[in-house]
């Protein structure tokens, strides 16, 4: 995306257009699952100056407009992806840690449906599958199931 979408979506979303907002957002628009500090050293390729704390405050604000997701596995720092409003899942690696998109189950959200509701209304269901990476499942690691607690 250019310089110019990313300032049509501030716009959109009523955020101010502003430098460390428009290099955040191409950050985490390049780098998919990136963690906060791969967005911090992105964002300092753009804006060397920019300060942690100006970058965690933009996250924040990008992630409350919806225009960026924050994603959490277990045993995982947060990361963030700019593929909001799908409804997608992720497969995780357990040895290394590698994300990827995975499309939803089945249709549109949610596109899981629970056996019990216990009289919720459920709108969306986020899965993450566990497993290893091609990489890490071609060099014969084990899976670290001690990264997660058991279920
Ligand atoms: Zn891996
Ligand atoms: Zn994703």
């Amino acid at each position: 995306m250019a310089t110019s979408d990313f300032q049509q979506l501030l716009r959109e979303s009523a955020l101010r257009v502003t430098r460390p907002r428009l290099a955040v957002l191409g950050a985490v628009h390049s780098h998919p699952h990136a963690d906060t500090d791969a967005i911090i050293r992105a964002t300092r390729e753009e804006l060397p100056d920019v300060s942690h704390q100006a970058v965690y405050d933009v996250l924040r604000a990008l992630t409350d407009a919806g225009l960026v997701r924050r994603i959490q596995p277990a045993g995982s720092v947060a990361r963030y992806e700019a593929r909001v409003a799908d409804n997608h899942h992720h497969v995780v690696c357990r040895s290394c840690g590698a994300i990827e998109d995975v499309d939803c189950a089945v249709g549109a959200a949610p596109c899981l449906h629970p056996s019990g509701r216990h009289g919720f209304v459920v709108d969306e269901a986020e899965v993450v599958y566990w497993g290893l990476c091609p990489d890490c499942s071609a060099a014969g690691s084990e899976p670290a199931t001690t990264s997660r607690g058991r279920a």
